[in-house]
């Protein structure tokens, strides 16, 4: 498809997807495109102009002139919608709530799909998202998907929140991640679910860098036997 080499990393939210995408990104020299990050950006800018989350065409319209730039920098990417900095506006509970419902329409997936495509065509690439191995990237070199339990996933993002200086609960926290699942797995549109051919892991109890470690095993054995 490319020249060049891409590796997924799917699974639900807070499954560790970004630090495992990070780390091999850095470990292989290769660019990380955090997926996640262009719905919630067209979530922020929803929120921004007043759009409901299920307003359809509306976001079809928002989504049909908004300008999105990923820009790499050594702390990491920053993202921009039409030139202003949301990087740490879409980690906000408010985004990430929205985020859902708006990458559910059919518009706002199919210009995403064709940006993250763009982005991964002149780099190799780790994506990480909901359905890179199965839609975005079907011929990737190697296919990761990553689980853990609802539980330590809701601990896990609670933990961010509470970093950051977030009020909200524990409790709140795990129903809206039990939400957001249900919502991602069960859409029409491009599901959350493994590719066939990708490889599952669970990261209950397995450390970032053992997982990253596992993957670049992975890619230098496909690279070995093609
Ligand atoms: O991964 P993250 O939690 O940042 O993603 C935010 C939201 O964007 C998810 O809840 C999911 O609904 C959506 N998403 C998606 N497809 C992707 C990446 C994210 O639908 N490839």
């Amino acid at each position: 498809m490319t020249g060049f080499d891409v590796i997924t990393v799917d699974g639900p939210a807070a499954a560790g997807k970004s630090t495992v995408a990070s780390l091999l990104a850095s470990r292989l020299g290769w660019r990380h495109l955090d997926t996640g990050a262009t719905y919630r950006a067209v979530a922020a800018a929803a929120l921004k102009k007043g759009i409901q989350s299920d307003d359809t065409q509306g976001l079809s319209q928002l989504v049909a002139s908004l300008r999105l730039d990923i820009l790499d920098e050594q702390t990491g990417s920053r993202i921009l919608a039409d030139g202003e900095d949301v990087t740490d506006l879409i980690r906000t509970p408010e985004v990430s709530r929205a985020s859902s419902p708006v990458s559910a329409v059919p518009a706002v997936r199919e210009r995403l799909v064709a940006l993250q495509r763009e982005l991964a065509r002149n780099r190799n690439t780790v994506a990480e998202g909901r359905d890179l191995g199965t839609v975005v990237f079907p011929d990737a070199v190697v296919k990761i998907y990553l689980t853990a339990g609802a539980e330590e996933r809701a601990r896990r993002r609670y933990k961010d929140f509470q970093a950051q200086n977030k009020d909200i609960s524990y409790e709140k926290v795990l129903s809206e991640i039990q939400e957001r699942d249900q919502r991602d797995s069960t859409r029409a549109h491009s599901p959350l679910r493994p590719a066939e051919d990708a490889h599952v892991i669970n990261t209950d109890t397995l450390t970032p860098e053992d997982i990253a470690e596992q993957i670049v095993h992975l890619y230098h054995d496909r690279c070995v036997r093609a």
